[in-house]
């Protein structure tokens, strides 16, 4: 998505007041997506530093390589692109710029060697994190926004239909082998990259996180699949499971309470809840049918240009739900060395309540494919 001049500028002007709520003289901005956020620009996530210096007043700075420049499109009046050459040491420029401020904002992506080499150049200046006052903006999604990860959701819907009906070939074939698959059908709908393909089959669908090995899918097993990626710039993520045959009975019982347990979820998040709340809706459910023990993880987390964002959907994010805020509802029980299962949708609040993105079946599907 390339978003217009008058977002970018609209975004520029509620970080600024952000800035000033406050007390920020300066913020500074480096690789991560807060760079792309404010200026429709990606940094390469390279040794030479790229850095957008906000100061309270004057147009914002973007210190780039000289030889990234080209790649620079240049919003006129949101911010003048100062290239640096490869001979002069380019923490003098930005420090030289930040002369004056007592306290700086710097974005969490920034590289360790860039913030300690800027802490010497600028003794005194209190330090805080950028989080404060571009991440609460990157929460709530415009409309554009959402629309992007709207379409996002659509594609990757179509490949967990795929995978329910059959049309994904699995017994016989390597985890690592059908992640590729996946992969290159996200591809094949429209994303521009591929963030991962999770296929985990059996025992190893009790480790949230596998990753996709040399274990060829059996058959009457329990596989499931957690995949995403990047489309127009925002992200999907999805997780579907199925069985490769007969679902046996313990893990079609588990299955109820999860599904149970996730639309309960989905239908908590309404607006001014705290996110925190989607996580106790879930988990309470998921202990009430005895698996308590076997929920591992949090409920959720925040979605849009990064996989993983802010907010969160566990206990102690207390912030509360508003309209535009994108996150996952994707609740799993784990039982180790057997089996897992894991359910996931995107969701996004609005002054009507929460509504999910992803609208591939719920159902555990058994496939004999
Ligand atoms: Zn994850
Ligand atoms: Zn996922
Ligand atoms: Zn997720």
């Amino acid at each position: 998505m390339s978003t217009s001049p008058e977002e970018l500028s609209r975004r520029l002007v509620a970080v600024r007041l952000a800035m000033r709520d406050q007390g920020i003289d300066t913020a500074l901005l480096s690789v991560g997506h807060d760079l792309p956020y404010l200026t429709g620009y990606t940094a390469m996530p390279l040794e030479r530093l790229t850095m957008l210096a906000i100061h309270a007043e004057g147009t914002p700075q973007l210190f780039v390589p000289r030889l990234e420049a080209p790649r620079v499109s240049e919003v006129p009046a949101l911010f003048d692109i100062v290239p640096w050459d490869e001979t002069i040491e380019p923490l003098d420029l930005v420090a030289e710029s930040c002369s004056g401020s007592s306290t700086i904002a710097i974005g969490d992506q920034t590289w360790a060697r860039f913030v300690v080499g800027l802490t010497h150049r600028l003794p005194g200046v209190r330090w805080e994190r950028a989080v404060g006052i571009v991440g609460d903006l990157r929460m709530r999604k415009s409309d554009a926004e959402i629309a992007a990860l709207r379409a996002a959701a659509a594609a990757v819907d179509e490949i967990a239909a795929e995978l329910q009906s059959g049309q994904i070939q699995l017994v016989g074939r390597t985890e690592a082998d059908v992640s590729a698959d996946l992969s290159r059908r996200i591809l094949a709908r429209g994303h521009e990259k591929v963030n991962f393909a999770i296929v985990a089959a059996g025992e190893n669908a009790a480790s949230p996180h596998h990753h996709p090995g040399g274990r060829v899918i059996q058959e009457d097993e329990v596989v499931l699949c957690d995949f995403g990626g990047t489309m127009n710039g925002y992200c999907s993520d999805i997780t579907r499971c199925v069985v490769t045959g007969e679902i046996p009975s313990d893990v079609a019982a588990a299955y109820e309470v999860l599904m149970a347990a996730q639309s309960a979820g989905v239908a908590a998040g309404t607006n001014g809840v705290a996110c925190e709340v989607v996580d106790e809706v879930t988990r309470q459910i998921i202990c009430d049918g005895g698996y308590g023990e076997y929920f591992v993880h949090r409920t959720g987390h925040g979605i849009g240009m990064e996989e993983h964002e802010d907010p969160y959907m566990v206990a102690g994010d207390a912030r509360l739900i508003e309209s535009g805020f994108a996150y996952s509802v994707e609740p799993g029980i784990y039982i180790p060395g057997r089996w897992g299962l894991r359910l996931e949708d995107i969701v996004v609040a609005t002054d009507d309540g929460p509504v999910s993105l992803n609208q591939a079946d719920h159902h555990l599907h058994s496939v004999r494919s």
